[in-house]
């Protein structure tokens, strides 16, 4: 995308006429890290992406339904998950430690992946915790019933996951994921 659009979205025009509605053509669901920008590593404007934003996009009921209301209600045809390099976040879950109890509640509700990255080959831990929670918070949103498992059914949405390279800017993109009723 940054190699077609320059500021794309950002004219006085545009802001007048999402004012009126907005229609985001993706959410996407990503850490709160500083260095993850979405508008600027992609190159998007004013309503193009709907953004939820948690410290190592650790979702729960509030952030299912953010996206539930991008999804169902405004449309959005796209579910974009990005983790990233360097997350804080997923070291302190890999390595056990967080500097704060409340930090601590994040790393603890990174858990469920730990295992699965502890059993895979190649990468770093802290890597392979990032990509197995990627695909944790995929399966998340695939499996919230009954709405977003419902529109994948239908095939109103997709959820793809990637994986941002802070030193480079390459996004790596991982497989989407599959309805709720394809799996096995
Ligand atoms: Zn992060």
């Amino acid at each position: 995308m940054a190699a077609r659009y320059v500021h794309w979205h950002q004219s006085v025009e545009r802001r007048r006429e999402v004012a009126r509605a907005e229609r985001p053509h993706a959410v996407v669901v990503t850490c709160s890290d500083s260095r993850v920008s979405l508008e600027l590593l992609f190159d998007q404007g004013l309503g193009d992406l709907y953004v939820v934003r948690v410290p190592a996009h650790s979702i729960g009921d509030r952030e299912l339904a953010a996206i539930e209301h991008a999804v169902a209600e405004l449309r959005a045809p796209l579910i974009v998950v990005l983790g990233h390099e360097g997350c804080h976040a997923i070291h302190a879950a890999a390595q056990g430690t967080a500097s704060t109890k409340r930090l601590g509640a994040i790393a603890a509700s990174l858990a469920p992946p730990v295992p699965r990255a502890r059993r895979t080959y190649g990468r770093d831990l802290a890597e392979n915790v990032a990509r197995a929670h990627e695909e944790y918070t995929m399966e998340q949103i695939a499996q919230s019933e009954p709405v977003l498992s419902e529109l994948m059914r239908m095939r109103k949405v997709q959820v793809v996951g990637g994986y941002y390279k802070l030193n480079s800017g390459e996004v790596s993109w991982m497989q989407s994921s599959a309805p709720a009723s394809d799996r096995h």
